[in-house]
């Protein structure tokens, strides 16, 4: 089958969140199962600076937004990956993506987030169309390229280049749905018509993902417990009802994790390499993460915590534990950016606590291995989490996850109780009520649990030994795509 993913991040071009990851390792993964792959973003600037070698296609895209037409142009690199047959195509026009950041700043999004991606969208199905390509399915992510499959049933219903193709949508953050105002219908080219409540209205506003939702021949999420939760008014969004009415093409596939990257029995970020039958080197990452956060080194749990900052990741209750938590013997290590608030909060906090407490405001792959190999355990206390990654690199690193049971971190991780200990399955700590008082007693049973070596390493190694690879996610996919063209 030939299938066409669109997505508005891809690892390593440019990348702002899981999304980016599981763009980046899926399409080598459902190659090896027969499939072939052909990805298509937006030339943003950090792509121009990731990616020495961009060819141009000379293919160029006139499109019509509102009553003008934009051009762009198309660039292609070499295979992204070594192992990799997968063609990536870039959709340039520098007015719109070539920007230090990719929607927006922390003074909120770019004012002209609709017609940058209703260009995006429409761009790669002209492309598409150029490259004389014929896809059996047009694999969508996200709301930047949700009105594809909205094009795909409308103004491009009759093009012989999408005969028989099928649309399939992944939701990898349901909180963000591309809202707009109405007017910027307009320049969807698409009919006032879609613009009811059924469709792509939503309070009054243009709603790209309902549009996706309404029109895409499958609709998927990161994780089965995510693709529940997000049909109840508690994580719905608002369009819990059009997900309900659409609960039959709706199923949830869990993110596999890319190993090469984040193994750290190969990990080139790390100053030792270890795994679950060499654990040795553990210490070491300990150690030098301690002196990179300028903590004593010593035995004490270390606590870490790589994460957008944003209120989704539960950081209120973070916070308002935190001084009971510094009560306690461990030390404590935040690597973020996002929000200003949180920036605020968790500097102060680090200029308290300094021997306890290190905060890293900023965005950094590097540390981000650090922290996942030197710390003990791992904090991830969501509001929601559709799959969660970092829970998942967590447990191959040996670092135990203390999570809230929701969506994918449901799905990955394990509460330690005498059963789970007993039958070999217990992984993390995990608490269901979104409580402070109960994240607080899950670390303290944590903090218990690290004192018996024993018990700890049998936790510890149930992680290791788990296979989270994208093998079986690749499969399901696959599994999707096929039944969609019977
Ligand atoms: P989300 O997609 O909601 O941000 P995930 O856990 O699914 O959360 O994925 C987050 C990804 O982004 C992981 O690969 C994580 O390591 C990375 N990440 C998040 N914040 C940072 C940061 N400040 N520095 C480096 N990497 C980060």
């Amino acid at each position: 089958m030939l299938i066409i993913q669109i997505s508005p991040e891809v690892y390593p071009y440019a990348k702002t969140g899981g999304l980016a990851d599981v763009v980046g390792s899926l399409p080598e993964h459902l190659e090896g199962l027969g499939n072939k792959i052909v990805i298509f973003m937006p030339l943003f600037k950090k792509v121009k600076e990731n990616v020495s070698n961009l060819i141009n296609t000379g293919i160029s895209v006139n499109i019509p937004i509102g009553d003008s037409v934009r051009k762009g142009n198309v660039w292609k690199t070499a295979p992204h990956l070594q192992t990799s047959k997968t063609e990536v195509y870039f959709i340039q026009r520098d007015e719109y993506f070539h920007r230090d950041t990719l929607y927006g700043t922390e003074h909120g999004d770019f004012a002209d987030n609709a017609e940058r991606f209703i260009f995006f969208s429409r761009a790669v199905l002209e492309a598409v169309k150029q490259l004389n390509l014929k896809p059996d399915i047009v694999h969508c992510h996200d709301w930047q390229s949700s009105l594809v499959p909205v094009y795909l049933k409308t103004i491009y219903k009759d093009e012989p280049n999408f005969a028989g193709t099928k649309t399939v949508l992944t939701i990898h953050n349901l909180a963000y749905q591309g809202l707009f105002w109405h007017w910027d219908m307009k320049l969807t080219g698409l009919d006032w018509s879609l613009f009811n409540w059924r469709q792509l209205e939503f309070w009054g506003k243009l709603n790209f993902l309902k549009g996706g939702i309404v029109f895409s021949d499958a609709i998927t999420t990161v994780s089965p417990t995510y693709a529940k939760e997000i049909q109840t008014q508690e994580y719905g969004c608002g369009i819990e009802g059009v997900l309900q009415t659409n609960t039959g093409k709706l199923s949830g596939i869990i993110n596999g994790i890319d190993y090469s990257q984040w193994n750290p029995e190969l990990d080139t970020l790390i100053p030792a390499k270890f795994s679950a039958k060499n654990i040795k080197g553990k210490t070491a990452c300990k150690k030098h993460l301690q002196q990179k956060c300028e903590l004593p080194v010593k035995d004490v749990p270390v606590i870490g915590m790589i994460t957008r900052l944003a209120d989704q990741k539960g950081l209120d209750l973070v916070v308002s534990i935190f001084e009971e938590l510094m009560k306690q013997d461990l030390q404590f290590a935040v690597l973020g950016t996002g929000e200003e608030k949180y920036h605020r909060m968790f500097r102060d906090i680090s200029q308290k606590y300094r021997d306890k407490a290190a905060v890293f405001i900023m965005f950094n792959n590097q540390l981000a291995h650090e922290i996942e190999a030197g710390s003990d355990m791992f904090l991830m206390p969501s509001r929601y989490e559709p799959c969660g990654l970092n829970q998942i690199y967590s447990l191959k690193y040996g670092t135990v996850p203390i999570v809230r049971a929701t969506g994918g971190l449901a799905d990955t991780i394990t509460n330690a109780s005498p059963e789970t200990l007993k039958n070999g399955a217990a992984n993390g700590f995990a608490f269901k009520n979104y409580s402070a008082q109960e994240l607080l007693q899950t670390i303290l049973r944590a903090l218990d649990a690290y004192k018996n070596k024993t018990t700890w390493a049998k936790i510890r190694k149930n992680g290791m030994t788990q296979d989270w690879s994208w093998k079986r996610s690749a499969r399901e996919y696959t599994d999707l795509y096929k039944k969609l063209r019977k």
